[in-house]
């Protein structure tokens, strides 16, 4: 397995001068460990910034949402090509908010997987139930279509990162027990070695703070965080790294 992945989800947040305030202050605390790894997700404004500091260097960067188009009349939004042109090698597919707040289906999920890795990219693929449907009892099923529709195009040996990210869970302060997660990120891994006889990071998110982090991190099947509010201070994304 790769090295523990400690990914930050900045959402709509930081102009490119408080990107660069950040990096100033990260690059005077960052030192790299062994087996730990970096990954943000700035806005795409604050892309050519991340290029500018970190092409070359262990901090990797992606885009928070792509098209699976490779360009056209698409008003507002953006390809992975362009991403890959500002040094992006990762794009976040699915998220919860693109899910509830922009109509993100399954089917559109697999279209933007396929398109990021038919240029080499790695989609961040992430799955997660809502609050309802864990009362119902439905959260492996639900994962399991998030996984069968939004893998619908997925060939062997493709870059791929998983991110289980429970939506009650997101921004709530909630945290998914240890057992929750376990059970899910288990079943994850079961999953894509059955489908695709590979395994491939998965993370955890939702709520990811330094005070719980120490415990998520030694689940078995836990090979990372996909963090937003802890990720938009150094302080306490250093806290997680460690
Ligand atoms: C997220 O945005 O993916 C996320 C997990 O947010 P938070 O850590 O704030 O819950």
């Amino acid at each position: 397995m790769e090295s523990f992945i400690i990914a930050g989800n900045w959402k709509m947040n930081k102009t490119p001068k408080e990107t660069l305030e950040f990096i100033k202050t990260f690059k005077t605390l960052f030192k790299q460990q062994e087996g730990r790894e970096f990954l943000f997700f700035p806005s795409f404004l604050s892309l050519a910034i991340f290029q500018q500091e970190f092409q070359g260097t262990t901090i990797k960067y992606g885009g928070q949402n792509c098209h699976f188009e490779a360009s056209g009349a698409f008003t507002g939004e953006i390809s992975a090509t362009m991403l890959q042109a500002h040094g992006a090698n990762y794009c976040l597919v699915g998220h919860s908010e693109r899910r509830t707040l922009f109509g993100e289906t399954n089917s559109a999920t697999a279209k933007k997987v396929k398109a990021l890795q038919s240029i080499n990219m790695t989609p961040v693929l992430c799955v997660g139930e809502t609050e309802a449907q864990r009362e119902n009892g439905d959260t492996l099923s639900v994962i399991r279509a998030q996984l069968e529709e939004g893998l619908a195009f997925y060939t062997k040996g493709q870059k791929l990162i998983l991110a289980y990210e429970p939506v009650w869970a997101i921004g709530t302060g909630k945290v998914a027990t240890p057992q929750d997660v376990q059970t899910v990120h288990q079943f994850i891994r079961e999953w894509t070695l059955q489908k695709f006889s590979e395994d491939f990071p998965i993370l955890y998110g939702g709520s990811v703070s330094a005070k719980i982090s120490k415990e998520l991190e030694v689940i078995p099947c836990v090979n990372g965080f996909l963090i937003g509010g802890a990720s938009l201070q150094v302080d306490s994304l250093m806290a997680i790294y460690g």
